[in-house]
């Protein structure tokens, strides 16, 4: 039997009802906020993710799946060659093999390409590549897509997983590095919270300064890490030296009491990122979103400035961030792109459904009805009803003429449907059917003309 990859998993109803009605929740609130859908490749430029997310990260320094693509013979069918080549990812075709092999797919050398681990990097480098600074407005655009990394699994971390996202991103003559927008983004991820119906989330806050604040924060990290450095984890050590405010992401128990006792990155703020934290907790506090200060929290990614943010949820266990997020104001300069300021988040929206799910939250869109032919001969008449039924807003189910009334009944039960209608030949001549509600056992007789709504009374 073939089966779905390690890491990867199917998603089955009932649970994609959840889903459906989460993305159905977000897409209505985030039109209320001015946001618009915005659509990214799966896969990119694999340097679009080391120089945006950072060569140190985890996400970038194990977990991307990354393959040499050969496919460069420009336009035409033979371009698609590479892509089943079948080399794999990671697997032990070397770079550019195969390019003298006489297929005439040569030429050009190949691409390293990754499946996308984020979908921040891939919304910045879209913004760059159609000049969206030149709209002259704020660009608030949200996505809702799979991201891939290669992380160990486990409940609620997976190889492909599903993030919902949003960024406001633009000139700073347009507003886009005022605090208000980091203060909107927070209270925006509050009321979709609250409009989902989910309670048992914490807000953790934190302030990772301007790039100047950074880099003395790292250079007091090194320092500081100096003498014990020697007692941590390898990656730690390695970190200590290319990239020491990643020492702060480490999760190795026995590192934790040296990491607890680093100085902190709210001693390294200048005046105008302290002053900019202060605003965004002052709007914070006047909307009514509680929060914590939280200040380990630097986010697993590099491009982050200033203002960055978790909500965890208490029934996640080990993986409680249901979504994260943070400032980039350096993100778009740093990929070749113009001065564009910005804010986003990411929902990891496995989690956002577990949670839901811990918190007995589900989407029960019960069935209507149940409509039963009597005999084989009625299949095209209660196939008729039903799409009346249906176009009228019903939520309906279709049985089979073969089925003896017995077994509908059970069918339409299963189904979980509340009414069953039966359709016979004397029902269709007089338009009336019979309607039975499942759960009382309550029959009635109810004319052609007004079954729609009879049955539509239970929404
Ligand atoms: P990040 O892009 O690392 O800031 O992640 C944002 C959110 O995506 C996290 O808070 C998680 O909810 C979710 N997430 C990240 N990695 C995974 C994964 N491997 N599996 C499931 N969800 C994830």
């Amino acid at each position: 039997m073939i089966k779905a990859i390690r890491g990867t998993r199917d998603l089955l109803p009932p649970d994609t009802d959840l889903w459906n009605r989460v993305e159905a929740t977000v897409r209505d609130l985030f039109a209320r906020y001015s946001f618009h859908e915005i659509r990214t490749p799966v896969f990119e430029d694999t340097q679009l993710f080391s120089r945006s997310v950072g060569e140190d990260t985890d996400i970038v320094s194990k977990e991307m799946f990354t393959w040499e693509d050969r496919a460069r013979a420009g336009s035409g069918g033979a371009s698609d060659a590479g892509l089943t080549s079948g080399s794999g990812f990671g697997g032990g075709s070397a770079p550019g093999a195969g390019f003298a092999d006489g297929t005439g797919y040569g030429g050009g050398r190949g691409q390293s390409l990754t499946l996308r681990p984020e979908n921040t990097a891939g919304v910045v480098r879209a913004y760059i590549e159609h000049q969206l600074d030149k709209v002259g407005k704020l660009q608030k655009l949200y996505y809702i897509g799979p991201q891939f990394r290669r992380e160990r699994p486990q409940k609620g971390r997976y190889r492909q997983f599903y993030q919902i996202g949003a960024e406001i991103i633009g000139p700073s003559s347009a507003g886009s590095e005022s605090p208000a927008r980091d203060a909107e983004v927070l209270e925006m991820l509050a009321t979709l919270l609250d409009e989902l119906g989910l309670r048992g989330w914490t807000l953790q806050l934190n302030s990772v300064g301007c790039a100047a604040d950074r880099a003395r924060y790292n250079q007091a990290l090194r320092d500081a890490l100096k003498p014990v450095v020697a007692t941590m984890c390898a990656d730690c050590q390695r970190r200590a030296e290319t990239n020491p405010l990643r020492v702060l992401d480490c999760k190795v128990p026995e590192d934790q009491p040296i990491i607890e006792n680093l100085p902190k990155i709210s001693e390294y703020l200048d005046d105008a990122c302290r002053e900019n934290f202060a605003q965004v907790r002052a709007m914070l506090d006047a909307v009514g979103v509680p929060y914590t200060i939280n200040e380990r929290m630097v986010r697993g990614l590099d491009y982050y400035t200033r203002t960055t943010f978790e909500f965890t949820h208490g029934d996640l266990g080990a993986q409680s961030a249901v979504l994260g997020g943070g400032r980039y104001d350096g993100l778009s300069e740093s990929l070749d792109g113009p001065k564009a300021p910005g804010i986003g988040f990411a929902i990891g929206e496995d989690r956002l459904i577990l949670a839901l799910q811990a918190e007995g939250i589900t989407a029960d869109a019960p069935l209507d009805a149940y409509i039963a032919p009597l005999g084989e001969g009625m299949n095209p008449h209660a196939l008729k009803l039903a799409s009346e039924l249906r176009r009228a807003g019903v939520r309906a189910d279709l049985g089979d003429g073969t089925f003896r009334l017995k077994k509908s009944f059970e069918a339409a039960e299963k189904a979980g449907a509340k009414y069953i209608v039966i359709v016979g030949g004397n029902e269709v001549q007089s338009e009336t059917f019979t309607v039975k509600e499942l759960g009382t056992g309550k029959q009635e007789l109810v004319a052609r003309a007004n079954l729609a709504e009879y049955l539509r009374r239970s929404h």
